[in-house]
């Protein structure tokens, strides 16, 4: 059989129009039909590339000339965004981010939809009043240049250190207290940790800040057990921040680039720092997991309940727990709440937190979704609705079986990933489920990151 060539050459140049944008943020034309991805391209724009690479199905280009340019084109407000990496759409206007992600997901719903999903509502996307120092966890690796101490992110593709003093993503206080823990240790003669040699001490810092309650936690993650000159350095950032509540060192020993260790210890002040998401308290150890964007966590949390519809009768279960937050949320509304979660640890907090804000209606099993609901199942619980909230390869098609097994008047859909939301949707329409609506919801401005949650309801019995 004649090989059929691409219809692009490396090192030819094409006039093009960007259509769409990937999975990280580049610009994806079309010539004949064959996709090209060019960094820093946004849909709606003409341009001049040079094709760099062609690979299969698809090729990499170079953007030459701009002829025409978006009228959501920005300059990126960040100085250092090309470097870092970890914002992709500081380059889009907020409006026109909010717009491509709601597109994102009526397109991926269209393209997907075996059934008539490409009949449901995806209403606009929900985004934020203020669209920057939303991150309330700073995680940094420290590295040191001409002796002194730096901290910041890892360029882009490399393990070079970049040192930063500001992340418009992040809380400024997070910010600050990099910065002074830096200059502090720096006085103090801290040296940082050496990836080649496997020398030094100071790994990363982390800090969290409570956005509701002001607390933060400092974290040092450090190479050995020992602190060098510790009560100076403790003493002179206490001083300094007084809203440090917590100060932890986690020990990581090991050649790897996995951030913590297993030994966690308290320096200074508690083992946790409070928040609020709503009415509800959380109690945020070093190593728990917590949503890096409260504010719109609490606006995607009040949207499952809100297409939870509950009455105070209903038994619900939480599927993909984490650390209960949906759990205690819908425990507020509901007869009964039984959440699951794969991560002991995750399942401890839950129960913590569950106690710390005098709930008694809900109960947390460690295990497999698609295990442990089916033995539920088999046990006689059975739920009125189900919230599912599953990491981005989305649900196990054993729980989506049991779903359409037990039948629940309500299906709460939350995910990180509209392909994998509309894949499984898929599977509950076939079942007898209908799509009522889907809400986007943007939990990550200035990043590719499309968060969305889809309210579901039994049809055929
Ligand atoms: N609903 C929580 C966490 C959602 S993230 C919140 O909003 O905070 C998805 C969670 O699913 C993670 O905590 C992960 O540990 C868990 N998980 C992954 N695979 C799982 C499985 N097969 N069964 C149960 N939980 C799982």
């Amino acid at each position: 059989m004649a090989k059929v060539l691409p219809p692009v050459q490396k090192n030819e140049y094409y006039d093009v129009v960007f259509e769409d944008l990937t999975h990280d943020g580049a610009g994806v034309a079309k010539v004949e039909g064959f996709p090209v991805f060019v960094a820093n391209a946004l849909p709606g724009e003409r341009a001049k590339i040079k094709v760099v690479k062609v690979k299969k199905g698809y090729g990499f280009g170079r953007l030459i000339e701009l002829y025409e340019q978006s009228e959501h084109r920005l300059d990126a407000p960040c100085p250092i965004y090309k470097q870092c990496g970890g914002c992709q759409l500081q380059h889009l206007s907020y409006s026109g981010q909010l717009h491509h992600k709601h597109k994102h997901v009526k397109e991926v719903f269209a393209r997907i939809g075996k059934v008539d999903i490409n009949q449901v509502t995806v209403h606009p996307t929900l985004g934020m009043e203020n669209p920057w120092d939303y991150r309330n966890k700073a995680q940094v690796p420290v590295g040191e240049r001409e002796g002194g101490l730096i901290a910041g992110f890892y360029q882009q593709r490399s393990h070079e250190i970049i040192d930063m003093e500001r992340c418009l993503i992040q809380h400024s206080i997070n910010d600050d207290v990099v910065r002074g823990v830096k200059e502090i240790c720096k006085q103090h003669g801290i040296r940082a940790y050496d990836e080649q040699r496997h020398k030094g001490w100071l790994r990363h810092i982390m800090v969290r800040h409570g956005y509701v309650t002001k607390e933060t936690m400092l974290v040092f993650i450090t190479r050995t057990h020992d602190f060098p000159n510790k009560k100076v350095i403790l003493s002179e950032i206490t001083k300094k921040f007084p809203h440090i509540k917590s100060i932890v060192q986690n020990v990581n020993d090991k050649r790897t680039n996995v951030i913590f260790g297993n030994e966690t210890k308290v320096l200074w002040g508690s083992e946790y720092i409070y928040d609020y998401i709503g009415n509800i308290r959380f109690a945020i150890s070093a190593r728990s997991f917590y949503q890096v964007n409260p504010e719109q966590t609490k606006v995607l949390y009040e949207k499952a309940l809100e297409y939870a519809n509950l009455t105070g009768e209903e038994t619900v279960i939480d599927a993909y727990c984490g650390i209960g937050t949906i759990s205690l949320f819908l425990a507020q509304k509901a007869k009964h709440v039984y959440g699951v979660e794969i991560v002991p640890e995750a399942i401890e907090d839950a129960k913590r937190n569950a106690s710390l804000n005098g709930m008694t209606n809900v109960e947390f099993a460690v295990g497999e979704a698609e295990v442990v609901i089916p033995k539920w199942y088999e046990q006689g619980i059975e739920a009125d609705v189900i919230v599912v909230d599953p990491p981005r390869k989305g649900c196990d098609e054993t729980l989506l079986h049991t779903i359409l097994q037990m039948k629940p008047k309500k299906v709460v859909y939350v995910s990180c990933n509209p392909a994998t939301l509309a894949r499984d949707i898929a599977i509950l329409e076939q079942g007898g489920y209908q799509t009522k609506e889907v809400q986007p919801v943007d939990m990550f401005p200035h990043t590719m990151h499309c968060e969305a949650v889809a309210s579901l309801e039994l049809i055929n019995r």
